[in-house]
């Protein structure tokens, strides 16, 4: 990791939702210099206290240290983000109403960022705090705005705090209704979202497994093969090779129509179970059609692969099926070596006839192209 990069993750984490906080702590405090910058110019105007404006200045630097250190390291000691928001969100509308009172004639003007930062507490909080938020600052600052009329009434006139607070309420109540509709919005796309992604993967399981088997199906085993073909266009890895093999269970037809279709579905599917339970991670056995299944061995020597193909039948033949006592399963193999840039379809075009024989063979053994 890059010294860079390193000091990003100190900074912001590597955690996504933690990023995003920090990114609305950023643009708080984008907000913090603005104003910050305009109660300077006033100072330099004459028209705001220098003493004043550096307490407000310096008490907001201070919180807003404070929030991002909460921010970065308050899951550790377990603060939640919504509690956090409304937290920094408290903190900002106290600052909002002490510059209010500092501000002289552009006072009116601080105001707008009390709605900016009610709006701000949308993405992060709930819309019943959002909502309590707004109460809050309309009393908040009415008690403020009381008290600076009732203290001060050349420089605060109460008709003009009065309509200034008229305004102030109805535009805060408005925007804590529309942030409560926007919260279910985005409540409602973050839902469909997920309903999308499950349907998706549900598509994606369809798409690609065997219902009956739980088996790679034979749209699937294509895609790999095709992979393969990219990823080792020369064979096999380590210079082993490639097998693929046909695989065919015996007389199945009989079991149909001796037992019924529900044991025969059985059997395939303990015909399945027990075939992967022989093979290797990297292997990949898929339904090819009815009972016939077609194995990849994508390292794999000849010797190799027909250990593997005898393992697996040691198992199918004492593999105990539901509804099928007396009778031991068995299957026939054809096997194939991929030759080095070869198309995968030639070798198990080998495969195929190799099958072939080990059925004319007596069936129960695995036929080497
Ligand atoms: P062989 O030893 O020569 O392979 O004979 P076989 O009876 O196994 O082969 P055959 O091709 O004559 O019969 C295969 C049977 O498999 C016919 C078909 O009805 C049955 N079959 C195919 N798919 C399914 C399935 O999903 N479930 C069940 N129960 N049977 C199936
Ligand atoms: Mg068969
Ligand atoms: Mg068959």
């Amino acid at each position: 990791m890059s010294p860079l990069r390193r000091l990003a993750v100190l900074l912001y984490s590597a955690d996504p939702g933690l990023g995003r906080m920090l990114q609305y702590w950023a643009a708080t405090c984008v907000l913090y210099v603005v104003c910050i910058v305009q109660m300077l110019v006033q100072v330099e105007q004459g028209i705001s206290d220098g003493q004043a404006a550096t307490a407000v200045i310096a008490f907001a630097a201070v919180g807003a240290l404070s929030f991002y250190l909460m921010i970065r390291f308050g899951a550790r000691i377990g603060l939640k983000p919504d509690q956090l928001a409304v937290s920094q969100a408290v903190f900002s509308l106290v600052c909002g109403g002490w510059a209010y009172a500092i501000s002289g004639p552009l006072r009116a003007a601080v105001l707008l960022m009390t709605v900016v930062i009610i709006v701000f507490c949308m993405f992060a909080a709930r819309p019943r705090q959002t909502l309590m938020l707004s109460v809050g600052t309309i009393a908040g600052m009415g008690a403020t705005m009381w008290w600076l009329q009732a203290h001060d009434p050349a420089g605060f006139p109460p008709m003009t705090e009065l309509l200034t607070f008229g305004y102030l309420a109805g535009a805060l109540l408005a925007t804590a209704v529309l942030s409560g509709e926007m919260h279910k919005l985005r409540s409602r796309l973050k839902r469909q979202r997920r309903e999308l992604t499950e349907a998706l993967e549900t598509i994606r399981v369809l798409a690609t497994v065997d219902e009956l088997t739980s088996l790679v199906n034979r749209r699937r085993m294509h895609e790999v093969l095709e992979e393969q073909e990219r990823r080792q266009p020369s064979g096999g890895q380590h210079g082993k090779g490639c097998c693929v093999a046909l695989l065919d269970i015996d007389f199945f037809k009989q079991v149909n129509d001796r037992y019924g279709h529900a044991t025969g579905d059985a059997v395939l599917r303990c015909f399945s179970q027990a075939a992967r339970a022989s093979l290797r991670a990297e292997d990949v056995l898929a339904r090819w059609g009815g009972e016939e299944f077609l194995l990849l061995l994508p390292d794999a020597s000849p010797e190799d692969a027909r250990t593997v193909l005898e393992r697996m039948a040691e198992r199918v033949h004492t593999m105990p099926v539901p509804g099928l006592d007396d009778r031991c399963i068995s299957f026939s193999a054809g096997l194939a070596t991929r030759h080095a840039g070869e198309p995968f379809a030639e070798a198990i075009g080998r495969a195929d006839k190799a099958l072939y024989r080990a059925k004319e063979a007596g069936r129960d053994r695995i036929v080497l192209a």
